[in-house]
């Protein structure tokens, strides 16, 4: 019998995880379903119960409940722990393993498919909600020169700073202080995106050969990569990558088996494109 995966979200019906676990198991020859759950508001915990009696391996946790899968784990990675949020669950006997790949997949997608070193570089985050806390350790990993954390709430902003200090510089404080700065690395992690606004970013943050990274991706150019393009930013790219890698890093945790991710975001970006 296959091996049984899936994701709860809420909403969850446009998922491209099934599809990508899918591409991935075909390739590595991997036998495993994968399938999209949703689970209700108040309603996480009886669904990853029922999923695990029915015998489910494992599972990614999407919006909104990655904090809530971060406490039903009994043993956590490092870098979930560091981020205070699961999207990857295994499921062994009695225990649930919980970990956090949003934060490798970004790196892994800057790093390896665009080919941008992050070491000496000086970052821009904008934005302090959960994808911002995910990535944050993974990227001073990498050791940038500094990183900046900038929140429309600042102090938001400034509790992050003050929870990674002890790893990397890391400084915070609104967008409109990071007035007469530049960056060689822009990262969007608001979701401003989502709702198609701009962010009131001074001018002048983008270094000329910056890298302008929005998490958010979607049919056509979003608002952040539109005035990273006006400002002069050289390189920019959307979170497609960052999806495609944090699902093949998801897969390695369950199989041992690092899945390629050239083809699956080759026909993801087709698809978006249609
Ligand atoms: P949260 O709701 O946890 O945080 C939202 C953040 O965006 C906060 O910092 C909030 O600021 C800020 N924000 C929201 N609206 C605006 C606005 N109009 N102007 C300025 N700031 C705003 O969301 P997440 O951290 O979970 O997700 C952020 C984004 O990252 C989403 O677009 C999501 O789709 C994307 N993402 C992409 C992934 C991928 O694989 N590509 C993986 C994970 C996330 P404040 O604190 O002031 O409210």
């Amino acid at each position: 019998m296959s091996d049984l995966y899936c994701v709860f979200g809420n909403p969850i019906a446009h998922s491209k995880s099934p599809a990508i676990h899918a591409a991935f198991a075909g390739a590595t020859g991997q036998d495993l379903i994968y399938e999209a759950r949703l689970a209700a508001i108040d309603g996480f915990l009886p669904a990853v119960s029922a999923f695990i009696a029915a015998g489910g391996k494992g599972a990614n946790v999407t919006v909104p409940f990655k904090e809530e899968a971060y406490r039903l784990a009994t043993r956590l990675s490092d870098r979930a722990a560091r981020a205070g949020a699961v999207n990857t669950l295994a499921f062994n006997g009695s225990e649930i393993f919980g970990d956090n790949t949003d934060g490798a997949g970004l790196v892994r997608d800057i790093t390896h498919n665009l080919g941008f070193p992050l070491a000496g570089k000086r970052i821009l985050l904008l934005g302090a909600g959960g994808a911002s806390r995910g990535v944050i350790a993974p990227l001073l990993a990498e050791k940038p020169a500094s990183l900046f954390i900038a929140n429309r709430s600042a102090d938001k902003a400034a509790v992050l700073a003050h929870a990674f200090a002890d790893i990397g510089m890391v400084n915070a404080g609104s967008f409109s202080e990071a007035a007469g700065k530049s960056f060689d690395l822009v990262i969007n992690a608001t979701s401003a995106s989502l709702s198609g606004e701009s962010l009131p970013l001074p001018p002048g943050i983008f270094a000329p050969d910056c890298l302008a990274y929005d998490m958010m991706y979607g049919k056509g150019e979003t608002p952040f990569l539109a005035l990273a393009r006006a400002q002069g930013a050289a390189m920019r790219a959307d979170g497609l990558g960052m999806l495609a890698e944090q699902a093949a890093e998801a897969f390695f945790v369950w199989r041992g088996v690092r899945p390629s991710t050239r083809e699956v975001l080759a026909d993801l970006r087709a698809k978006l494109a249609t």
